[in-house]
């Protein structure tokens, strides 16, 4: 079985989605492994976004993702990096409206950057983020 990191983010724990991601997340067949309500802060979403640093959209996504709560979860199932990221959908949510209307980014995502939910996207960067959040 394999595992990946799942977060809920800000604009998806405010606008009240958590419980519909988690019947989706149960529903596909993945257990919820590990959980983690936190209000992360700058530090923490700058080094877990340390490949994006250099991007201009670095700033506004370190504010984006501390301005509320998250739910951090380990999912785990056969597959579960690229079925995760296939039940989220693309990273342009308002696209994922028109190309992916079932996708969980379609569901409660807004843009590009108010996308509502995270995946690891390999099997390394799953590793370093389940790490960086449980022991
Ligand atoms: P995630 O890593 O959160 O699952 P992703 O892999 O689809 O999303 P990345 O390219 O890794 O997307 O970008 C990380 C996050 O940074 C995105 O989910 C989004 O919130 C934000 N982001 C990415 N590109 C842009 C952009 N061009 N403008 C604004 N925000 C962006």
């Amino acid at each position: 079985n394999e595992r990946t990191l799942a977060i809920v983010k800000p604009d998806g724990v405010s606008g009240m989605y958590t419980s519909s991601v988690k019947k989706i997340i149960l529903e596909s067949g993945f257990a919820i492994q590990r959980e983690l309500t936190v209000h992360l802060d700058e530090d923490s979403v700058r080094r877990f976004y340390a490949e994006h640093s250099t991007k201009s959209f670095f700033p506004s996504l370190v504010k984006y993702m501390t301005s509320g709560p998250v739910l951090i979860m380990v999912l785990e199932k056969t597959n579960a990096i690229a079925d995760w990221r296939a039940l989220i959908g693309p990273t342009d949510a308002s696209k994922a409206k028109v190309t992916h209307p079932d996708s969980i980014r379609a569901m409660c995502g807004q843009d590009l950057e108010r996308n509502c939910v995270h995946g690891s996207d390999s099997l390394d960067s799953a590793a370093r983020e389940i790490s960086f959040f449980f022991y």
